[in-house]
């Protein structure tokens, strides 16, 4: 088949003409298709509802070592949740501090302790230190991007690519610049290109050089179990492999069950070098008595262990695999072949890439939304809101029910056609 690049402005118009006709008939039904957001469908949030009757009036609510969890204390979390997360990340219990019902407000947390306190009992506060950096490979999470922002840190994009940041960039922008006091990276199945790092990736975030001493490394591993196929991408630890090369300190490692159970009603954890462990509790014991031990008891009842955990993640795997399936093959349909845009096949996460045209992405979500179809706002991969190329738009297949994700993917493509053959007209 012949790109659109390939074909004159007659045959392009003609095209255009055709595709209006069918973005007009669309607009004119009043569609009303939210794909903004990475959310569990129901049928997602069905599959934990047993959770919801594990305790009762008549439950134990004794922590495993015998702690009354209906009252205050035990601020790192309950011995039993500190276990199943660190079999998770497959890290200490003693690295651990299994907290409330979001690893954002974690992330958010570890950073404003260290522009206040900095990273340690010894560090300067990162204010202290002057105007602070973090390097953010995009596309990438926008709620990452709004800490920054709300927080005064100045970012510095970095080019995500398949085998994970362009660490040649990381490398030698950390080395230079002693105010680059930090990274963002989701290592495991990427939000949005659903990326997975790779081991010699992994190593070198572990032991490059950097001009900073209380540089951190944020490894949100939200996604860490949340494959969509048999033969799951493999992540290196890094906490390990930190150390090894030195830095024991480097690694803020985050992850929560958002996306396992509930999204706000989950259970989120911490794991890090014990001394990072215990400085956030010193820190965090001035903000809370301890957190949700009912939740806690609740999910580890439900959860029990990693082969109880990946049972439960095939059956949300059964859900959203056919959803991302009929994404990948609508895009194949409509636009496979004609030059004007490409997109990433995870194998995991919450999230497909669309790459479009230079300078396309913008309107095409523009005209998305008059056609009655949301989608998440083209830029907001990218630190300030604003993608340098204006090409990238994230796509969550989850949330929608099968038809409605159809008929959005197809708007979506219509409007890709539409506003690159616009730009090749030009
Ligand atoms: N990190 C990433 C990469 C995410 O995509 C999301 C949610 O979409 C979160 C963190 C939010 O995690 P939590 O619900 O634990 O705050």
């Amino acid at each position: 088949m012949a790109t659109y690049q390939d074909l004159s402005n007659e045959a392009l118009q003609q095209k255009y003409n055709t595709l209006q006709d069918a973005y007009e008939a669309i607009a004119s039904q009043q569609l009303q298709l939210d794909m903004s957001r990475g959310k569990p469908c129901t049928e997602q949030l069905d599959l934990s509802q047993p959770m919801l009757d594990i305790l009762t009036s008549s439950s134990t609510v004794k922590t495993e070592n015998g702690t009354d969890a209906r009252n205050y204390g035990v601020l790192d979390g309950i011995p039993e949740a500190k276990a199943l997360f660190s079999s998770i990340l497959e890290v200490e219990p003693t690295q651990v501090i299994v907290g409330g019902n979001s690893s954002l407000t974690m992330m958010h947390d570890s950073i404003v302790q260290f522009l206040l306190h900095g990273v340690s009992e010894e560090a300067t506060p990162w204010i202290k230190q002057g105007n602070v950096k973090f390097l953010c490979p995009s596309p990438g999470y926008d709620r990452h991007f709004t800490i920054c922002e709300a927080l005064g840190i100045e970012m510095i994009p970095v080019a995500m690519t398949p085998e994970g940041p362009d660490m040649d960039e990381v490398e030698k922008l950390a080395a230079a610049d002693p105010q680059i006091k930090g990274i963002w990276c989701v290592p495991k199945y990427s939000n949005p290109d659903g990326f997975t790092y790779t081991d010699a990736v992994v190593d070198r975030l572990a032991g490059m050089q950097t001009a900073a001493n209380d540089f951190r490394i944020f490894w949100d591993n939200a996604y860490i179990v949340h494959h969509l196929s048999d033969e799951p991408d493999e992540l290196k630890n890094i906490l390990p492999a930190a150390a090894k090369a030195g830095y024991p300190d480097r690694i803020m490692e985050f992850t929560s069950t958002s996306k396992v159970t509930f999204p706000g009603s989950g259970v989120a954890a911490l794991a890090s070098s014990e001394k990072n462990i215990a400085f956030y509790k010193k820190n965090l014991s001035v903000q809370s008595i301890g957190p949700d031990k009912l939740n806690q008891i609740r999910h580890v009842a439900f959860l029990k262990d990693k082969d109880t955990l990946s049972a439960h993640m095939k059956k949300h795997a059964a859900i959203i695999a056919p959803k991302f399936h009929t994404v990948l093959s609508i895009l194949e349909e409509k636009l496979g072949g004609k030059g004007i845009a490409d997109w990433t096949n995870p194998n995991g996460g919450y999230f497909i890439s669309l790459n479009t045209m230079d300078g396309c992405a913008k309107d095409v979500v523009e005209l998305a939304k008059k056609a009655g179809v949301t989608l998440t706002g083209a830029g907001a991969t990218y630190p300030y809101g604003k993608d340098p190329s204006d090409r990238n738009i994230r796509i969550a297949p989850t949330l929608p029910p099968t038809e409605e994700l159809k008929k959005a993917i197809e708007v979506l493509c219509l409007c890709v056609e539409m506003v690159s053959i616009n730009r090749l007209l030009q």
